[in-house]
């Protein structure tokens, strides 16, 4: 689960990592009273929306307005409100189709002395999280890991102990940081890492991290995403997801309890489990086509379920043709059989609908559908259904 820079900020602020005071806006007025608030000569304007780059991106068809932008005066604040709120901001992380702003946050101008970076992963391979650190801040961190790998300095620590005195010492020495900044550094780096593990992150970066003028760390970007599986452990954050900002198909089929996952192809598919979904993509593929989406409809999907899931493949104007392949081991075909027959009555298939089914109740599910007036593409083995669904989406 994916949350706003200003609200990453708030968890910050209570956790005790710097950052300057911000107020967000959802209309103009909003802004130019929050710049008033404010009360300093400087403050940035920065659009809320679930995807980095901001700096560098611009709004459709207004290549002029950024998404981050300084501004000197409550009318500016005013001005870049009006740019950017209701309009849809294309950065390199949103792809083209970009994602419209609702929202902004006004915060404080800073004296910028030195813009570095920071963050933490989740490392599977150790399973410990790894502070990664770099001097060079506010460009692309993949570009400084393929380019100049030396600049990254990473630091493994053990949740329970959190990072330690020596491994603060070696990251102020790799970023040059000394003195005052050194101290401030320290229960920066201590406070993030807490953080971290307290509320469950898979990731929290912070590009730029910067100095300011007094040689205090201050977070100046905040993104962060949690851990899904652990989200039932933090009610109170949970109330931060903006469903605004996912995929409704993907919001849809979860309130079902469905694992789904949106694609860029031509053919849905239904199956049941992850690892058939994920060998029916592979097959797809092997036989030139490309799925629109991942779906698992799992074990024990009932015809409701299915039916949902039918109506939600189908929401997609891209899908060109459907393949169901079923398994049935505690799933029943029969159960599909019937989730296919109320879904053609209910939506509709207006695209070709190639069925395997195997397993539990197969034979009755068969019957099912052959007694239907569903028009189907029958296959009798995986090879089969691939194949004959790639020709019917073309
Ligand atoms: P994104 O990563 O989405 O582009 P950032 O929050 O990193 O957004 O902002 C982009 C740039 O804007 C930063 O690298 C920094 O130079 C500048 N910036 C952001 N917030 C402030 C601020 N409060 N004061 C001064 N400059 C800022
Ligand atoms: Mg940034």
């Amino acid at each position: 689960m994916k949350i706003h820079e200003y609200q990453a900020k708030q968890l910050f602020r209570k956790a005790g990592v710097p950052v300057l005071e911000g107020i967000v806006a959802r209309t103009p007025d909003e802004a130019k009273a929050a710049f008033e608030k404010l009360g300093g000569s400087l403050a940035v304007v920065k659009a809320q929306i679930h995807a980095g780059g901001r700096g560098k991106g611009n709004i459709i068809d207004n290549p002029e307005q950024k998404g981050v932008v300084l501004v000197r005066s409550a009318a500016e604040a005013e001005a870049a409100a009006n740019g950017l709120l209701g309009k849809t901001l294309v950065t390199i992380q949103t792809g083209p189709e970009g994602q419209k702003v609702n929202q902004i946050f006004v915060e404080q101008g800073c004296d910028i002395a030195r813009e570095l970076y920071m963050g933490i992963v989740l490392d599977r391979s150790t399973a410990t999280p790894v502070l990664m650190v770099s001097s060079e801040g506010g460009v692309e961190i993949e570009k400084v890991a393929e380019e100049t790998p030396e600049l990254i300095l990473k630091e493994h620590f053990d949740p329970a102990v959190g990072i330690e005195a020596f491994q603060v010492r070696k990251i102020c020495k790799k970023l040059g940081i000394s003195g005052t900044a050194a101290k401030s550094a320290g229960k920066f780096i201590a406070a993030l890492c807490k953080f971290y593990v307290a509320t469950d992150c898979e990731m929290a970066e912070i590009n730029p991290l910067v100095i300011d003028a007094e040689g205090g760390m201050v977070a100046l970007d905040a993104k962060i995403t949690f851990d899904d599986n652990a989200m039932f452990r933090h009610p109170d954050l949970k109330e931060l997801r903006d469903l605004d900002e996912e995929d409704p198909a993907e919001v849809r089929a979860a309130n079902s309890g469905l694992s789904y996952v949106t694609l860029d192809g031509n053919i849905g598919c239904l199956v049941n489990g992850a690892g058939l979904a994920m060998s029916t993509m592979d097959i797809i593929k092997y036989h030139g086509g490309e799925p629109s989406n991942f779906l698992d409809v799992g074990g024990g999907a009932n015809t409701e379920q299915v039916t949902e899931a039918f109506r939600i493949l189908l929401a997609d104007p891209n899908c060109k043709a459907v393949l169901v392949n079923i398994f049935g081991g505690i799933a029943r075909c029969t159960t599909i059989a019937t989730a296919i027959i109320e879904a053609s009555k209910q939506v509709g298939f207006n695209v070709p609908l190639v069925v395997r089914l195997e397993g539990t109740e197969v034979e009755e599910g068969r019957k099912m559908l052959a007694d239907s007036d569903v028009d189907i593409i029958s296959a009798v083995d995986l090879t089969d259904a691939a194949a004959k669904v790639v020709a019917a989406s073309k």
